[in-house]
Order: structure tokens, then C-alpha cells, then sequence
């Protein structure tokens, strides 16, 4: 007799227990497994018949009132659940009346923008990108463009030079021979990157990014670079924008021009942008020099080709009417958030 009321005490304190530990769900589990038809309080009672008549209503009792007990607790705990779940729902209550908090968009750098916009239209022109290392060999960087050392050419560049044969390069055209010597021709590829130069004021920065482009194919004519310029004039700034090409000189393209556009913001009237010439310089093109086909290997009998080059940040400050190019790279969020909306 005293083993059952033991096990009685003792079931009572491990239903105490697990109820209170129990959230709602697990209730209805723990109500099978201690007052069930299969239960503990049901094993227990099995024992009852081997007990000496006089015994058996003392542990009988004493089931009930531990019966009793485990239901009163379960009945307790479900309405302190349920009390605790409506006080959750009342603090956590949404007032769908306050306004939204808007994320904080970040924008596009107005170089990135334009450097996107410049190689989206010549991709829809059939370029396609490359690219190229910005600490160059010497042999890239001039050597190979016709640019040998004791060239006055050299001077133009105001290069930054890391050893004797290691410069910054100073433009993106070593790309133009690395490219060639990878692939024989036909070519039509993009080089967007940054280059640098010992130079800094209003329209200068020791780095700043370009573009060049090349193509190289058999009969590829002046009238190409021109047509293909034109088309690309048009689509960055606009469709009445005029074009002209005046001579010029680049060590690896013969024969050279430089490319003015009308100006963008006096449509050609004369301002101050354009110096009162109604035109602006945006670029240098010409012919790809058979000498320089020469140093990749090309056959300059059977191929031609041209070959351009821009500056990013002069087309972004004509673009946007921005007058110092430092300005795009003093990180100042009250002059770069002006662009995000373009
Ligand atoms: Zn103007």
C-alpha cells in the first residue's frame, strides 16, 4: 500500500511538472498521458487488486484526489495560456494608420551611370567589353602603340611610373594590344577602366576613367569610324547633336582626329561651357596605325582598322553641367544625392 501511494505523491509532482512547462498545444498530450484510459494514474490503480480489502479504499481516495489535482492543474494552466496569449495580442497590436518607413535607396555614382549608359549603346552597336590590367608594363602602355621611349608623346602623359618598365597606365589603349595579340581580327570590343596622370586641377584628376573602342576587320574604312561616332553622339546626347572631326595627332592611329559634338547647352549659340565656339571636344579617333598592327602580328595589307578614345568624366560634367571634376570624387552625399533620380 505505501509503494501505490508513493507512486500516487509522485505522479502528482511530475504532472505539477510538465504542465508547467507546457504551452496549449502540448496540453491535450499531457492530459492522455497522466489521467487516460492508457495513462499513468490508470497503471497505477492496476495494482489496487493486490492490496488487502481494507487498503484499497485509502489508495482508492487518494487516486481520486490526485486525479482531482491533475485535472485542476490542467484546466489552470490552459486559462493562464490563454490569458498570456491575449495580453501578447494586445501589445503587439499594429496600428496600420502610421505612416510607412521608406528604405533609404542608394543611387548610382553620375560616373557609374554614365559609364553604363556609354558601353550600353556601343553593346547595342555590336561591342562587346574588355578589359585590362591598370598597373601596365611599359610595353603595353606605349612600346607597342608606337610610342617608343624617346617620344615626345611620352611628355602628353605625365605618367606615373612604379619602375623603369611598370607605369600606371595612362590610358586604356594597352587594352587595344593586348586584345589583338589574344585573337586575330575580326575585333569590336570596348574598354572601360581608369587610368592615371601626374595631373590635377578644375578639368584634370590623377585618375579618371576612360573608354576606347576598337575594330579591326578586313575593309574597315574612315566613313565606319565616322558612321559608327555619329550613332553613338546621337544616342548619348541626343538626336540633334552634330558632329565634326578635326585633324589631329595620336601616335597609333593615322590618320588622328579629335571629335567635337555641338554644344549640349547652347545647342551651338555660343556659352560659357563651350567658350562661346558652340563646340565641345568629347573624344580622339583615327585609323589603327599599321605600325602597331605590326607589333601584334596582324596583316596590315589585309586589315584595317579604328580605333577611339574618351574621357568618362568629361561626358558626365557636359552631361550633367557639372563644372569641377573633383567634385565627383570628394564623396559629398549633398552633391551626389542630386543624381539619383537620373
Ligand atoms: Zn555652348
Amino acid at each position: 500500500m505505501r509503494d501505490l501511494l508513493a507512486a500516487l505523491d509522485a505522479l502528482e509532482a511530475e504532472a505539477a511538472a510538465a504542465l508547467a512547462a507546457a504551452d496549449e498545444s502540448g496540453l491535450e498530450a499531457l492530459r492522455v498521458r497522466f489521467l487516460g484510459r492508457r495513462g499513468a494514474l490508470t497503471a497505477i490503480l492496476r495494482g489496487l487488486g493486490e492490496l488487502p480489502p481494507e487498503a484499497r479504499p485509502v489508495v482508492g481516495q487518494q487516486a481520486n484526489a490526485v486525479k482531482a489535482a491533475i485535472e485542476g492543474l490542467l484546466q489552470a494552466r490552459r486559462a493562464a495560456l490563454r490569458t498570456a496569449a491575449v495580453a501578447g495580442l494586445a501589445s503587439d497590436r499594429l496600428d496600420a494608420s502610421l505612416p510607412g518607413r521608406p528604405p533609404r535607396l542608394g543611387g548610382l555614382h553620375p560616373l557609374t551611370a554614365t559609364l553604363r549608359d556609354i558601353l550600353e549603346i556601343f553593346a547595342s552597336l555590336g561591342f562587346v567589353v574588355a578589359e585590362g590590367p591598370e598597373v601596365e608594363l611599359d610595353y603595353y602602355n606605349f612600346e607597342a602603340l608606337n610610342i617608343p621611349k624617346d617620344h615626345p608623346a611620352r611628355d602628353m602623359q605625365d605618367t606615373f611610373y612604379i619602375t623603369d618598365d611598370v607605369v600606371l597606365r595612362t590610358h586604356t589603349s594597352p587594352v587595344q594590344v593586348r586584345v589583338m595579340e589574344a585573337e586575330p581580327p575580326p575585333i569590336r570590343v570596348v574598354v572601360p577602366g581608369r587610368v592615371y596622370r601626374r595631373d590635377a586641377d578644375v578639368t584634370h584628376s590623377p585618375m579618371f576613367h576612360q573608354v576606347e573602342g576598337l575594330l579591326v576587320d578586313e575593309g574597315v574604312t574612315f566613313a565606319d569610324l565616322k558612321g559608327t561616332l555619329s550613332a553613338f553622339v546621337r544616342l548619348c546626347f541626343g538626336e540633334g547633336t552634330r558632329l565634326r572631326f578635326r585633324p589631329s595627332f595620336f601616335p597609333f592611329t593615322e590618320p588622328s582626329a579629335e571629335v567635337d559634338i555641338s554644344c549640349v547647352i547652347c545647342r551651338g549659340a555660343g556659352c560659357r561651357v563651350c567658350k562661346q565656339g558652340g563646340w565641345l571636344e568629347i573624344l580622339g579617333a583615327g585609323m589603327v596605325d599599321p605600325e602597331v598592327f605590326r607589333f601584334v602580328g596582324y596583316d596590315s595589307e589585309r586589315y584595317t582598322g579604328f580605333a577611339f578614345g574618351m574621357g568618362v568624366e568629361r561626358i558626365a560634367m557636359l552631361r550633367y553641367g557639372v563644372d569641377d571634376i573633383r567634385l565627383f570624387f570628394e564623396n559629398d552625399l549633398r552633391f551626389l544625392e542630386q543624381f539619383h533620380a537620373l
